[in-house]
């Protein structure tokens, strides 16, 4: 977790996902970023998180880690070293408030423990990812199942857009957005992330307040 620097987060990057919070499918990659504080390890622990501040969503993702700058002559996979599985975890009553406020969404993102990761895996480039499902478990129940392949913005697009609008270096994160089927998290909930059937990732959720 120290040594991170940039979380960069996607939203609406599968048109499932964002037809089902009724948002447009959007024309441009759509980013948004957490602070550091906001990282917390996924590996078999409970996960506190707020409890009075209305519905917390869980949002399974797949999570690049960079290893290095994106010179010329490279190739946007050359700079991910490694992949997991996290949640973006949201607020989403209090970011449907900001919303239609058209504030910023830190409040309903960036929370302390609104990051979560799971162990490191080798990265076998954007086509070798197409290879296998993520899936999201729910006290043994599927939540969410996902492909790559149907992320609306490529891997290798999504990293050139953010290397040329906001820089790109190692230690930075991308979140590249969650499929359908997000919901409200409850109290002790045990959550678990497969990776290809495998468990990458899991922890009980603690609602605090
Ligand atoms: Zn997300």
């Amino acid at each position: 977790m120290e040594n991170i620097r940039n979380i960069y987060c996607v939203g609406r990057n599968y048109r499932l996902h964002a037809e089902e919070l009724g948002n447009e499918v959007p024309t441009a990659p759509l980013l948004f970023t957490k602070p550091t504080h906001a990282a917390v390890p996924m590996n078999g622990n409970e996960i506190e998180l707020p409890g009075g501040k209305g519905e917390v969503h869980f949002e399974l993702e797949l999570v690049l880690r960079v290893g290095q700058r994106l010179e010329p002559g490279m190739e946007p996979d050359d700079v991910i070293d490694g992949f997991t599985l996290g949640l973006d975890l949201t607020l989403r009553d209090v970011q449907s408030v900001l919303k239609a406020k058209g504030l910023p969404w830190l409040e309903a993102k960036g929370f302390k423990n609104s990051a979560t990761l799971g162990e490191w895996l080798p990265y076998p480039g954007e086509e070798g990812l197409k290879a296998k499902d993520f899936e999201l478990l729910r006290n043994g129940v599927r939540a969410q199942i996902g492909n790559s392949s149907d992320m609306l913005f490529s891997i290798g697009r999504l990293i050139r857009h953010i290397d040329e609008a906001y820089g790109l270096g190692p230690g930075d994160l991308i979140y590249t957005g969650t499929p359908a089927g997000v919901a409200a998290l409850v109290d002790g909930d045990k959550l678990e992330a497969l990776w290809g059937g495998e468990t990458a990732a899991s922890c009980t959720i603690k609602l605090m307040g």
